[in-house]
């Protein structure tokens, strides 16, 4: 028996006790067919769960966190002479641009207040006046705020400009259901240990084949981290390029069998469901989030903290941590926040028990309830 803890942090999220033991198993190498088999299995279930056409979509795995597929589709899609325009409403928006700029990329940072969707017009605005621009850079739901960008709509912009579109669906992907095809998305990724509810250190990118072949043309500004060459690898001898997590993999095939078995408007359902009980709790002692409903995901609460001089974020998490929940800090420069995810195998009764917990922390450090702003 391992001890259940509910993670109510940003990722990694909360597992179920199969998908942890089926990381136990024999050891074994990994050119061995028995593990190109279990390689085989996860990236169609990578691809069933965007709806992706395997014959026009590729599944591309990389060993490391998420950010290592951000890093792979900025630097491997970018023709020479060309450049990336940005979306930035978000702390992880704002991690793309950095990727660009440590690789010298040519980049447009069009930033819109992280609170607030973008402005499609100034969008197409910038299209227009910069007709090199062949990438477009959106993160689908800013993990920092719980913002949900309108994919399909940017999406069906950048195609109108003959650009392509990378979206990081880290924090939506095999939660908030997605069509790749129908979303307008060119190319989309994810690592193991959020949507899918499996375990750190296996991530991917989901996207057109077309597009990767001619991507071999591009300048190869990676060794280790090129798409290209991590997927024709793949393609040719059905394995990583590289040593793969190979437990990762296991517990990955163990989440997407799950994943499958509970189904995606199932899945949505109980997020929805989580989320749900989170905003009542956080109502019912007078929390305030930072953004409206209107634009969250519906994954992620972004909560302002009180106005109340015994509030101690560390003190409330410790706290709560000791009793088995984990919070979250926020995410937004000069505004101080908390969070509260609804990613994981945990239901709405788990977040009930949470909001005994958590009140009975703000009891024990004075904080007023209804919490005052
Ligand atoms: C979690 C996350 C990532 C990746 O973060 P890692 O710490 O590298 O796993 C990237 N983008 C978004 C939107 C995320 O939520």
């Amino acid at each position: 028996m391992i001890t259940r803890k509910i993670l109510l942090n940003p990722g990694p999220a909360t597992t179920t006790d199969t998908v942890k033991m089926a990381q136990v198993v024999p050891d074994i190498c990994p050119r061995e067919k028995e593990f190109i088999d279990v390689i085989r299995e996860v990236e169609e279930g990578l691809l069933g769960i965007v709806h992706a056409d395997p014959t026009e979509y590729a599944a591309v795995m990389f060993c490391g966190s998420g950010t290592i597929c951000m890093d792979v589709a900025l630097n491997s899609l970018l023709p020479d002479g060309r450049k990336v325009l940005i979306i930035n409403n978000g702390a992880y928006s704002r991690r793309g641009v950095e990727i660009c700029k440590f690789y010298h990329l040519p980049y447009i940072n069009l930033e819109f207040p992280v609170n607030k969707l973008p402005d499609l017009q100034r969008i197409e605005r910038e299209l227009e006046e910069n007709p090199d621009i062949a990438l477009v850079y959106i993160t689908h739901h800013e993990t920092g705020t719980g913002l949900l960008n309108p994919v399909q709509e940017i999406g069906e912009l950048a195609h109108r400009y003959h650009a392509l579109l990378i979206a990081d669906t880290t924090s939506s992907y095999a939660m908030l259901p997605i069509n790749i095809k129908e979303n307008n998305i060119d190319f989309c990724m994810a690592s193991a240990q959020k949507g899918i509810m499996g375990i750190t250190g296996l991530s991917y990118l989901i996207g057109r084949r077309e597009e990767i072949e001619k991507s071999a043309a591009y300048p190869t500004r990676s060794y280790y981290c090129n798409l290209y060459r991590q997927y024709a690898y793949m393609r040719d001898h059905g394995e990583m390029h590289f040593t793969p997590p190979v437990q990762a993999l296991y517990a990955a095939r163990q989440a997407i069998r799950e994943y499958f078995e509970e189904g995606e408007q199932n899945k949505w359902k109980r997020h929805l469901r989580v989320m749900e009980a989170i905003s009542t709790g956080l109502q019912k002692l007078g929390f305030q989030m930072y953004i409206p409903r209107t634009i969250q995901s519906g994954l992620v609460a972004a909560v302002l903290y009180p106005e109340d001089e015994n509030w101690d974020f560390e003190k409330i998490h410790d706290y709560c941590y000791e009793r088995g929940f984990t919070i979250y800090p926020g995410k937004v420069e000069q505004k101080q926040m908390f969070r509260l995810c609804a990613f994981g195998a945990i239901d709405e009764t788990d977040i009930e028990k949470f909001f005994k917990v958590f009140e009975g922390a703000l009891t024990i450090s004075k904080v007023q309830i209804p919490v005052r702003y």
